[in-house]
């Protein structure tokens, strides 16, 4: 596999699991990516993350979509020309192909080893720390593929260096974070680390646009987008997040903040939207915003003038 750059311009994405409706945290992701990428002459995809098949809903697929159209923000089409292989509608569980495949490469390579440690054995034995990280119990046990085990990736203990478009110099080891990457659960299931690797490199997205919880995951998605291949990776742009504590970042499940029931309680996008945007620090009270002026805002238009530069 190859990076390819479809388009020349830059190529960034919105991706969303359909695992609940569209709320404020979504619409702040939408106007930094649709802002900074439209701002630089760049394209969006639109990719449905429903890698998770327990958790992911028709019903919110499409929610999301109405929703998002709805607000204004229109990805460009075809959305998955870029696609090779599989079925070319952007959904991952339809995507399977081009998981397989990645998967036999780094197989191929020596990279690739069952294991069958729950996560109760993994928090018994991984120390503690800021993350989960998995200590490499099963790397040489050589156990096969089957039922009820999960797949890991050998990763070297490199240090990953990047220059993050809001902060700066980046330097993080996998390896020491979390250990070997598993890429598909003990149910089957793809893990998000692996198809977001393989989807940015498939698809050549060149520009990454997401929330600042994302941030530590970057150093593990290029090491393994390198393992397959991947020659330069994208730029790499994270947020800040809207919070519902001062701890707790806004998520699915309060319901309130979504599109839909604010829809329903006859607010109109741009206040949405303006809401979004001062809730996420880019302007200081909320005022009405069409999305098609999401790429003038000014702290965005700074940030694009960065894409560009190497
Ligand atoms: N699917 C993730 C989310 O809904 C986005 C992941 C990404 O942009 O890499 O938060």
């Amino acid at each position: 596999m190859s990076p390819a750059s479809p388009l020349g311009v830059p190529l960034s994405r919105f991706a969303p699991a359909p695992t609940g409706y569209l709320h404020l945290g979504h619409v702040a992701n939408a106007i930094y990516v649709w802002g900074v990428t439209k701002a630089a002459g760049g394209a969006i995809l639109l990719r449905i993350e429903d890698h998770d098949r327990r958790r992911s809903r028709a019903v919110y697929e499409q929610a999301l979509l109405e929703d998002l159209e709805w607000l204004g923000f229109v990805p460009d089409r075809p959305p998955f020309a870029a696609f090779r292989g599989g079925a070319c509608d952007g959904r991952q569980r339809d995507r399977t192909a081009v998981y397989d495949a990645a998967l036999a490469t780094l197989r191929a390579a020596g990279r690739v080893y069952a294991c069958d440690c729950s996560r109760a054995d993994i928090l018994r034995d991984s120390g503690g720390g800021d993350e989960l990280r998995y200590p490499g119990t099963c790397r040489d046990r050589h156990l096969d593929d089957g039922p009820g085990r999960g797949l890991r990736v050998r990763l070297d203990a490199t240090v990953e260096r990047f220059v993050d478009l809001r902060h700066g110099p980046q330097v993080q080891q996998p390896s020491a974070q979390c250990g070997d990457v598993l890429v598909r659960d003990r149910d089957g299931n793809w893990t998000y680390q692996f198809v977001a690797a393989v989807d940015d490199l498939v698809q050549g997205v060149t520009l990454v646009v997401r929330g600042d919880d994302l941030l530590a995951s970057t150093g593990r998605q290029i090491q393994l987008a390198r393992l397959l291949g991947r020659e330069a990776p994208p730029r790499f742009l994270h947020h800040g997040l809207i919070m519902k504590t001062a701890t707790q970042k806004l998520s699915k499940s309060d319901g309130d903040t979504s599109v839909r029931e604010q829809r329903a309680h006859r607010r109109s996008a741009a206040d949405i939207i303006g809401q979004a945007a001062a809730l996420v620090g880019l302007c200081g009270t909320p005022a009405p915003l069409f999305a098609a002026d999401v790429p003038r805002l000014p702290p965005l238009v700074d940030l694009a003038q960065l894409v560009a530069r190497p």
